[in-house]
């Protein structure tokens, strides 16, 4: 950090540090002490303004939407008309620079935004966050000018939705395995052959950044900007999950799909980096969807736990129900749902961002008792 930057935090920070308070003794006592465990960044207003409004109108049209959202988990699809209303509350276009068309939310404002949706329905962040996470990612972290102008304006507004296609079937967790292949044309264009698996957004995507090898299959892995509507791509059917069934995920095949020079995204052979890379950034955006997944799982399970009687008796009275709902300084070890989910909150909403400029404040309160569940949920 420059001696410039660290002055910036400091001033930021001044008189929010509580130098006084232990933050491991607080812990067992059920306080976490945010501040003096990230006394930086901060999050700009203008960012906690648009995320008010925006988890409000979330709030509203997602709860409207619950009983088709258990319908479109069933048959396993968001309707046209659903994904459309997605793009009029911009929710494609997030993390893209306003001088594109997007919000240019910061990575801790788009974590909370997903962390929002996911409380509804996890397809709906998988959708918007496939997308945004690692989709398009790549276009704003190694996009050329052109590349930028070209495409971002409809990524950000939704008209064109993105994909990330990396996985094949014999590359998974080792990912440089890739034997999807691009072969250099005489005119500098590329001829890509191969099949990527496990896509989101695969079935409705209008464009993937697709990753494969490009001089042999010892070759280094290059990455490419490549439109759905081009001859040779195409995508298979609705893989049927257990859960996020409504995320549309597809293999996506490439047919001697002929790749323009200007399409290669980063430098040729450096594609690993830029996967790499990509994946990195994406993970704030999951975070935060876990996160709001997660509360409201915590939500309903203690609801019912203080509704649901056995013996006279609610059940979260019990003792292999209680640990899992009580508050921190009634429970052994001082763990329970709620420091796990602050614990993770804060790591989502805090670190990621300090990456990014400018500087961003949390808007969880400076010290927050952990509450029970069985408080929260009442
Ligand atoms: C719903 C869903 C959506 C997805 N979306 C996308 C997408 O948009 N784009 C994309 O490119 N991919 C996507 N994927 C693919 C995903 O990235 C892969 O599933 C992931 O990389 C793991 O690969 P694999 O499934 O082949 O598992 P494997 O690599 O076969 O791993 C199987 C198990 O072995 C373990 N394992 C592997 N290597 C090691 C090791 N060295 N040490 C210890 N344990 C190990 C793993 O942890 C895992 O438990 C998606 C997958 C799912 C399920």
């Amino acid at each position: 950090m420059n001696t410039e930057v660290a002055q910036q935090d400091q001033t930021e920070t001044t008189g929010e540090l509580r130098c006084e308070l232990s933050v491991a003794k607080n812990l067992f006592f059920g306080e976490i002490v945010e501040e003096n465990l990230f006394p930086y960044p901060q999050m700009r207003e203008r960012d906690r303004e648009m995320l008010g409004m925006m988890t409000d109108a979330i709030d509203r049209f997602l709860s409207e939407k619950s009983e088709e959202l258990v319908e479109m988990d069933r048959v396993g699809e968001q309707p046209e008309e659903f994904i459309q209303a997605l793009r009029e509350m911009g929710l494609f276009g997030l993390i893209i620079g306003e001088s594109h068309g997007g919000l240019e939310l910061s990575n801790a404002a788009y974590a909370r935004v997903l962390a929002q949706t996911s409380s509804h329905d996890s397809s709906v962040s998988l959708t918007i966050g496939a997308h945004s996470s690692i989709g398009m990612k790549g276009i704003l972290l190694f996009g050329t000018d052109e590349q930028k102008a070209r495409y971002l304006p409809s990524l950000a507004s939704g008209e064109t939705i993105a994909a990330f296609c990396l996985t094949e079937s014999g590359a998974g967790s080792d990912a440089a395995a890739v034997r999807c292949k691009a072969t250099r044309q005489d005119d500098g264009s590329w001829l890509l052959n191969g099949e990527k698996i496990w896509i989101t957004n695969g079935g409705i995507a209008g464009l993937y950044t697709v990753f494969a090898r490009t001089d042999g299959p010892e070759g280094k892995l290059s990455a490419f900007i490549v439109e759905a509507g081009w001859e040779g791509v195409s995508h298979g059917p609705h893989e049927d999950k257990m859960g996020i069934r409504a995320s549309s995920t597809t293999a996506v095949a490439f047919s001697d799909v002929r790749v323009p020079a200007e399409n290669v995204l980063g430098e040729v052979g450096k594609g690993f980096k830029v996967a790499m890379a990509i994946l990195n950034n994406g993970r704030t955006g999951l975070g935060g969807g876990a996160v709001g997944g997660m509360k409201a799982l915590i939500k309903l399970a203690t609801a019912q736990a203080k509704e649901r009687k056995q013996f006279d008796t609610p059940i979260a009275e019990f003792g292999l129900v209680r640990p899992s709902t009580v508050s921190p300084p009634r429970a052994r070890c001082g763990w329970s749902p709620t420091t796990s989910i602050q614990a993770a909150r804060t790591t989502r909403w805090r670190p990621q961002s300090a990456r990014s400029s400018p500087p961003m404040r949390s808007s969880v309160p400076p010290t927050r008792r952990c509450r029970s569940p069985l408080e929260t949920a009442s």
